[in-house]
């Protein structure tokens, strides 16, 4: 698992890993964990233009 302290929105690629699709950082090519996964997915939703409602 990637342990990077801040993951920019482009650093980030998609492997295939058997049939699921893993959000995968570039820079150390591990697979992101679950708080940057989350936190990636936010970045991915505010680089769209929809803001999450807190
Ligand atoms: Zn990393």
């Amino acid at each position: 698992m990637c342990e990077c302290g801040k993951i920019h929105l482009f650093e980030v690629e998609f492997k295939l890993a058997g049939m699921t699709v893993v959000p995968t950082h570039k820079n150390c090519g591990d697979p992101l964990n679950e708080k940057q996964a989350d936190n990636f997915q936010k970045d991915l939703v505010k680089s769209w233009g929809f803001d999450e409602e807190e």
